[in-house]
């Protein structure tokens, strides 16, 4: 045994080995020692090798998928070595076999799995011969996705892993690629290798060249494709007939969203946590299965810029919302559960008898929600409908197949219903019948000799005999042949008898492997329909979503967005749709309106104002619109946009070497070097991360850059009051404010988005509201006094505003404001107060800026 266990091992050095025996999984050697420190569970020791004890741990392996569950979440793989040959005919050891590999990226097991989270495997193979593009190949094994892509070299790939969030990423070994957040696996380069990639793809396809999937030009997609295809086939042990085509995956019909943004917007994921709470996506996310929620979390990352594809999404919620007749269909849809999952399952041949049974009642409710959905308008277009042949076979086959309630596995038998085969049905009435057949023998028998005390019994030396009482008158008919002569009788046995008593010590046996071999045939048989199923898994997935999608548009009043050809966009009432969920916030609407007069809005207001809410709201709405979904605003006409960008919030990178000031910057190089003037960006509070002048210059500048060369949507919110000067400058930029008032020394926030620049940020009053203590905010409030005061002096003299006012403002407000100084009755009036007019004056006329 040991030699069958080393000789598996040396196929598996890099990898846990799980070897089977008995009820347990062994480990044995050094992989016992690292798994009963990983698992915490006891080191023993079995045998001696070279004279010492060989180390060995084990798992039962009914409870195996726990401690796979726990190996996989701290990034190892586990091969497991099953018994594959039959103990009753085997001499020596039992054969075996590595049956599975069980990596991140590719789990199946139900078990093992997070509901939500795609199983995928990428692969990146690195530009070759000077080429341009990095080639990029990832499967799919949930949905069996096997999808292709080139990106620039580097720059693209963390927004890529971002978005699609592989579980495992493999490279050629000692490749020089940087892959951020995901720790990659290097595999031999020679996975890699076109010439040899082109003959595994073919060979899989069954094609003579790759020209139908577009990939003959490519070798390094070919590279990365092969390597990935095969790190898959043998983690799964299967051939994976069933991804059965590959896909370009393109920018062009998708709003780009790098990492960054991805993060800052927190579609999925929380910045400040890992955690997917009071996200876009979990608050969207009412779907009824895990693959309907998978696949909302795809549209939220990448929304598409595919106007007939949007249009259908819409169209199909509203003509869910339109509905009269109330079809439930979340409740019909929970029925239908993970059936992609438990496809791949089927695919790969490993499904258990209770996937089956949920893949009977999903294929069912399929049936009832493709009647329900049948009637709604432009449904067709969105599910497909049409291409879905007759089910009724499957439902049919499954329900005369599977027993009703089946056991989990297939190792004991019990799945398959009595009276569908009758060879089964034969064996477990031998089996569980064995007493009445005995007295139906019996009879016979008596019939046939006459003797009426004819009896048959058993016993552990004899099994089965006849037994004929010495007070018979009886001729022994030619098949009984004696076997034992006791005090008042003799005992035969007949081979009718003698093959019943086979029968029945074979029957469980029998039974067991008659119904593994049903398995195996109803198994087969279904995968036949493969094809036919995922496009049903694929239709309930997408009515899933957009029932989710109706649902809360219902729930939240949410509205259709229309889409217009011009530049930008005009949302009335818009809201933040986080915010707007969680009852303990009366949200304030705000509109926003940018076109291709007004691209740039400076956004000042108090700390605790509502700057970023506004920015994020707007960027969200956006987001969900191109997603296909209904979005919170009471009207919303969105233009093109190609990608978002945004620079928000300030956190060092200290394990990239990065400070806070180096992230900033980073970023925002990163915008002004890939935005278009079809891009919408967020900046909030650039050039906080250093001293007040560069910070101040560097922000100006790169808002002017923005303004001038580039010409995105941005909306730019700042404390640097100094840079509300730029919508003067600029005909196409504008200031807004968020509002506040200050009432006995607390600041009100109002929430409201106000045209014009702000003239304060109540940081003080901010900071007293977060509890920093009263002589520290008295100490901040006479600095703030000295500052202002000499600020103003060196920037402004009182001469100066006056002559500016009577420059620049409309002659009404320049008497206003002669009229106030004059009501003030002092000698000297200071600048500030000049300036505190002149605020006052601002708040009520909208129409004038200082
Ligand atoms: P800072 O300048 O300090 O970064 P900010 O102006 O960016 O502040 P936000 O972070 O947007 O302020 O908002 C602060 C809080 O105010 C939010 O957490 C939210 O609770 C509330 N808020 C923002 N906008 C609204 C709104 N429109 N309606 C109701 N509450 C809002």
């Amino acid at each position: 045994m040991m030699q069958q266990y080393l000789a598996i091992k040396a196929q598996h050095h890099d990898t846990l080995l799980f070897y089977r025996m008995g009820d347990f999984y062994e480990l044995f050697f050094d992989d016992a020692k690292l798994a009963a420190e990983l698992l915490d569970i006891t080191l023993t020791a079995r045998g001696k090798q070279q004279g010492e004890p060989i180390p060995m741990c084990g798992v039962p392996f009914h409870a195996v998928d726990t401690y796979l569950q726990r190996l996989v979440a701290m990034g190892r793989n586990v091969a497991i070595c099953e018994q594959i040959g039959d103990p009753r005919f085997s001499k020596g050891p039992v054969e075996r076999q590595v049956t599975r590999i069980v990596t991140p990226g590719t789990l199946t097991e139900e078990n093992l799995l997070d509901g939500r989270r795609e199983s995928i495997v990428m692969a990146i193979c690195p530009a070759v011969d000077n080429a341009q593009h990095i080639g990029i190949a990832y499967i799919n094994l949930s949905s069996s996705g096997f999808v292709v892509s080139t990106i620039r070299r580097d720059t693209d790939l963390e927004a890529l892993i971002e978005r699609v969030k592989p579980s495992e990423l493999l490279i050629p070994f000692d490749a020089n690629v940087a892959t951020p957040n995901l720790e990659p696996i290097e595999i031999d380069r020679l996975s890699f290798e076109p010439t040899l990639g082109k003959r595994t793809l073919c060979q899989h396809f069954g094609t003579r060249d790759l020209a139908a999937f577009d990939l003959e030009d490519s070798p390094q997609v070919i590279g990365a494709a092969s390597a990935v295809l095969q790190y898959v086939k043998d983690a799964c042990r299967d051939s994976l007939d069933f991804v059965d085509s590959i896909s370009w995956e393109r920018d062009v019909d998708r709003i780009k969203i790098d990492a960054q943004t991805r993060r800052d917007l927190e579609i999925d994921r929380r910045i400040s946590s890992s955690s997917a709470d009071r996200t876009l996506t979990h608050v969207l996310d009412q779907t009824a299965t895990p693959m309907g929620s998978r696949l909302l979390n795809s549209w939220l990352n990448e929304p598409t810029t595919d106007l007939f594809v949007i249009r259908r999404r819409q169209a199909f919620t509203q003509a869910i919302l339109n509905r009269s007749a109330q079809f439930d269909l979340h409740t019909e849809l929970q029925r239908v559960g993970d059936m992609h999952r438990i496809l791949t399952r089927l695919g790969l041949g490993t499904v258990s008898p209770r996937d089956l049974t949920r893949l009977r009642d999903a294929l069912k409710a399929f049936g009832a929600i493709h009647e329900s959905i049948r009637n709604l308008e432009e449904d067709s277009e969105i599910v497909d409908l049409d291409k879905i042949q007759d089910i009724s076979h499957l439902i049919d086959l499954l329900a005369r197949a599977l027993a009703d309630n089946p056991p989990a596995t297939i190792r004991d038998g019990g799945m398959i219903r009595d009276g569908f085969d009758e060879k089964l049905d034969g064996y477990r009435k031998i089996h569980t019948s064995s007493n009445e057949l005995i007295l139906e023998i019996e009879a016979d028998e008596q019939s046939r000799t006459g003797v009426s005390n004819l009896r048959i019994g058993y016993n552990r030396v004899h099994g089965y005999y006849i037994e004929v009482p010495n007070s018979a008158r009886f001729d022994p008919p030619e098949d009984y042949v004696r076997r034992q002569t006791i005090k008042n009788a003799e005992r035969y046995i007949t081979p009718t008898l003698q093959d019943f008593e086979t029968r029945v010590l074979n029957s469980h046996e029998d039974s067991l492997d008659r119904e593994k071999e049903i398995w195996k045939e109803l198994v087969e048989s279904l995968k036949q329909d493969l094809a036919l199923m995922r496009t049903i898994a694929n239709v309930l997935s997408r009515v899933d979503v957009i029932n989710s999608f109706a649902t809360v548009a219902g729930r939240y009043n949410l509205v259709c967005p229309q889409f217009q050809s011009s530049p930008g966009m005009t949302i009335e009432d818009g809201k933040h749709m986080v915010l707007l969920t969680d009852d303990a916030t009366q949200f304030v609407p705000n509109s926003i309106e940018i076109n291709d007069q007004r691209r740039m809005l400076i956004i000042t207001g108090p700390n605790m104002g509502g700057k970023s809410t506004y920015m994020r709201q707007t960027a969200l709405i956006v987001l969900m619109a191109y997603a296909g979904c209904y979005v919170p605003a009471k009207a919303a006409s969105i233009g093109p946009i190609d990608r978002i960008f945004t620079r928000i919030g300030a956190s060092d990178d200290l394990a990239a070497g990065r400070s806070t000031f180096m992230v900033e910057m980073s970023e925002t190089a990163n915008i002004l070097r890939n935005a278009t003037n079809q891009s919408l960006v967020l900046l909030d509070e650039i050039g906080r991360g250093t001293s007040t002048y560069d910070g101040l210059a560097l922000a100006h500048a790169v808002a002017e850059d923005l303004l001038n060369r580039v010409g995105a949507f941005t909306l730019f919110a700042t404390h640097y009051f100094e840079l509300t000067v730029l919508a003067n400058d600029h005909s196409n930029a504008a200031n807004v404010h968020l509002d506040a008032v200050e009432h006995q020394h607390e600041v009100i926030f109002l929430h409201s988005v106000k045209p014009g620049p702000a003239s304060r940020s109540y940081g003080i009053q901010v900071a007293k509201l977060a509890g920093v203590p009263e002589p520290v905010l008295d100490n901040a409030r006479s600095h703030l006094g000295r500052l202002e005061e000499q600020s103003l002096q060196s920037h402004h003299s009182t001469l100066d505003i006056f002559a500016n006012v009577q420059k620049s403002s409309s002659d009404s407000i320049a008497k206003k404001f002669l009229e106030r100084i004059r009501e003030l009755d002092v000698d000297e009036i200071s600048p500030k107060d000049a300036l505190g007019i002149l605020y006052e004056l601002r708040n009520d006329s909208q129409d004038f800026d200082i």
